[in-house]
């Protein structure tokens, strides 16, 4: 059994001691998520290290395995779930150094490392012209890798922009006992047939670390609209939704809903006017040609008035939009800066259900155990469909009451995924939802999961206890 002294030296030999802290700020900082509990002893991680490159991943796998010391993979840490705070004392490999961006425009592709911000990436795109297809509301910190390992559209509508393994050419991938392995291709037609990006991308650190990404180029659309709808109340929002699809609208670059107290919470904060007792959906479109922006958002709106909104209008004016905008933007940390900690649920019906999965998420309060009628605010990409019930943690619980309150959260949202026939899972959870999956897709599959795991980490070193769950 190594000591935690040998550990570290052997580390600071690998990578350089300026890239191995033992310090408790660190190690405590890069546990944490943003999971309303607090870290147990045997969540803080012995060391945090940060490889330059798959070289150094790969010495760091190949010792760790050797060692039977268990690793955690760590982009910026804001996976909402859990998925980043380890569950052992172990070593956390932070991609943070690996942010180098090389655009091939000739060969219509990027590379880059997989620590790179999604903010960062997304601005040097947009100087040359280009959109990155990625979009999570934590874009400021959040990691490119880390977007690509739980997959996740974030605000995107998945059926308008795809999913970021849609973009996904190929990856550099460090598997967990330290071989270097190549997916995919340089070409733009992707390989056909059997292809381990595929597995890598949404894997969530559990198969293997990411170190390089290609990704494919995408011309900005250079013509965008947007606009707002209020509604007296959420279910109105929810059928427009259905309409928007049945009506062959096409589907805008994002369909966003506060509920109304987060409509006047957030509006109330920036002056902004909102017809009283509304809830809103925010829509943005786009196109490549002048006016076909406006024209998609036209389309939208004939279908939403056939629900009766109070009000439906195009925001022409962009210092205007980014005001509106940012009251869904932020809403997630002006609500736990006003109410205090939260768990969030997620609820991705399918599109026939969704209004009937609204008014269920709405009895959600009434249904709680653990807090009689706990606060809850509604938002979410509901263009997508997806509902973010947003739980505020009463202050006087307990930790082991809050880790019972998350639980009862994510086990009532998730019966509403299985009884309306969803999915979702876009923050990198699965370590709270292996309940969900063995129920949704039954003992086979989830043994399939566990084989695969076995197959490419046969000491069980990544992300240890994620696939096992809670
Ligand atoms: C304010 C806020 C808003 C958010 N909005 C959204 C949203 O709109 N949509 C959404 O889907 N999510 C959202 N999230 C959740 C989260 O930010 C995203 O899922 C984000 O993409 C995670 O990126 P990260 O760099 O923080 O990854 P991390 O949290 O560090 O990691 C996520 C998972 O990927 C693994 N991982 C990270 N990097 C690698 C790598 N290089 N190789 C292998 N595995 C790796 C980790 O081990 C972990 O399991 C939000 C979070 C916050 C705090």
């Amino acid at each position: 059994m190594l000591s935690l002294e040998n550990i570290y030296e052997d580390l600071k030999n690998m990578i350089g001691k300026e890239n191995v802290s033992i310090s408790i700020f660190d190690r405590i900082n890069y546990a944490l998520d943003p999971m309303p509990y607090d870290l147990a002893e045997n969540e803080i991680p012995y060391v945090v290290v940060k490889p330059a490159n798959a070289k150094e991943v790969s010495e760091v796998l190949k010792y760790a395995n050797k060692n039977k010391v268990p690793v955690w993979v760590h982009g910026s840490g804001t996976a909402l779930h859990g998925a980043t705070r380890p569950k052992r004392n172990c070593i956390v490999l932070s991609t943070s150094r690996m942010t180098d961006v090389k655009i091939y425009e000739d060969r219509g592709y990027l590379e880059c490392g997989p620590g790179i911000r999604v903010l960062d990436l997304s601005t040097m795109l947009d100087k040359r012209g280009y959109f990155l297809p990625l979009m999570p509301g934590s874009r400021m910190v959040a990691t490119v890798g880390g977007g690509i390992s739980v997959n996740t559209s974030g605000h995107l509508i998945d059926s308008c922009f795809g999913k970021p393994i849609d973009y996904v050419l190929g990856l550099e991938v460090v598997l967990p006992t330290g071989e270097i392995i190549e997916t995919g291709t340089k070409a733009l037609r992707r390989p056909s047939g059997l292809d381990l990006t595929r597995i890598f991308a949404g894997a969530e650190g559990l198969l293997g670390v990411i170190t390089k990404v290609r990704l494919r180029l995408v011309p900005k659309p250079g013509d965008e609209a947007q606009g707002v709808a209020f509604f007296k109340g959420c279910l109105p929002i929810a059928k427009a939704i259905v309409r928007m699809y049945m009506e062959k609208a096409l589907p805008p670059l994002f369909c966003e809903l506060l509920d109304e107290t987060c409509v006047e919470i957030s509006f109330g904060m920036r002056g902004l006017e909102a017809p009283e007792g509304s809830a809103v959906v925010m829509l943005k479109t786009t196109g490549y040609r002048p006016g076909e922006a406006k024209w998609k958002l036209e389309k939208i709106f004939s279908a939403f008035q056939k629900e009766n909104p109070i009000e439906m209008r195009i925001v022409d004016d962009l210092h205007e939009w980014e005001e509106i905008w940012s009251c869904r933007e932020v809403i997630y940390p002006t609500l736990i800066q006003k109410k205090g900690p939260a768990i969030i649920g997620e609820v991705a019906p399918s599109l026939p259900k969704l209004p009937d999965a609204m008014a269920e998420v709405l009895e959600l309060p009434k249904k709680m155990e653990t807090v009689k009628n706990p606060e809850m605010y509604l938002y979410g990409h509901i263009g997508a469909p997806t509902m973010h019930p947003h739980f505020v943690v009463p202050a006087h619980l307990s930790n082991e009451e809050r880790r019972r309150f998350v639980r009862e959260v994510r086990t009532k949202t998730e019966e509403l995924n299985i009884r309306y026939e969803g999915a979702g899972g876009e923050w990198g959870m699965s370590f709270q939802r292996i309940d969900f999956i063995k129920r949704k897709y039954g003992e086979t599959y989830y043994n399939i999961l566990l084989g695969l795991k076995k197959l490419l980490d046969p000491n069980n070193i990544l992300n240890q206890g994620n696939i096992e769950g809670w």
